[in-house]
């Protein structure tokens, strides 16, 4: 499921970085594993499709994101090889392996891609098509790249942002309330004392359209 858009060849030169979106529930699932352990750091899996329409990789709840058996210290977290193994046989048997495309893990403070992070990264090219690499910290911040192996190599930072939905309980309380509290002020109605009329010297349509 490769996206064409960034696909990237020697005649093709012009690349459209995709964007990363991820819904507010997924964000606020990754925020969650984030404070389990507020002093160490983590790492876990998102499961993305892309929306070929927007260039966009997307997200799409809290169940898309999960962690698996790994060792962490403040300032590491190594999924361990049984680790990653588990998160491919879940995606298999969710018959999801082509959207278990995300690795993120948290950082103690700023959100970056570190020599060890792009260590990984190449590593995992060795092997793999294309990822999307996501660092947080515990402040919500967020960082993603992307990377592509095959047919070239090719890699950037993404947008990211958070897909906001309201909630459809608070929509409906505030359409009741607004509907008996909220007045809409009309404008007042405009005066005219007599026809507007075009003065002589004035373009009309025609002449407008003639230049
Ligand atoms: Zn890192």
């Amino acid at each position: 499921m490769q996206p064409q858009s960034y696909a990237m060849s020697p005649r093709e030169p012009k690349v459209i970085m995709p964007r990363l979106v991820l819904h507010e529930d997924a964000w606020n699932m990754i925020q969650a594993y984030v404070r389990t352990n507020p002093d160490t750091e983590i790492n876990g899996f998102c499961y993305v499709r892309y929306v070929a329409g927007h260039n966009l990789f997307f997200v799409a709840s809290s169940d898309d994101v999960f962690i698996t058996e790994q060792t962490v210290s403040p300032h590491s977290a190594d999924a361990s090889g049984v680790g990653y193994a588990k998160a491919q046989y879940n995606a298999v048997m969710a018959g999801r392996e082509d959207e278990l495309r995300l690795q993120w893990h948290k950082h103690p403070h700023d959100v970056y891609c570190s020599p060890t992070d792009m260590r990984n990264i190449e590593n995992f090219g060795l092997t793999g098509e294309w990822i999307i690499s996501l660092v947080v910290n515990i402040q919500g911040e967020m960082h993603a790249r992307f990377d592509a192996f095959q047919p070239a190599r090719f890699g950037g930072e993404m947008e990211v942002t958070i897909h906001r939905v309201i909630r459809p309980d608070l929509t409906d309380r505030a359409a009741r309330e607004a509907a008996e509290l909220v007045t809409i002020k009309q404008p007042p109605a405009t005066v005219v004392t007599r026809p507007a009329r075009r003065t002589r010297g004035s373009k009309t349509a025609k002449q407008t359209k003639e230049q």
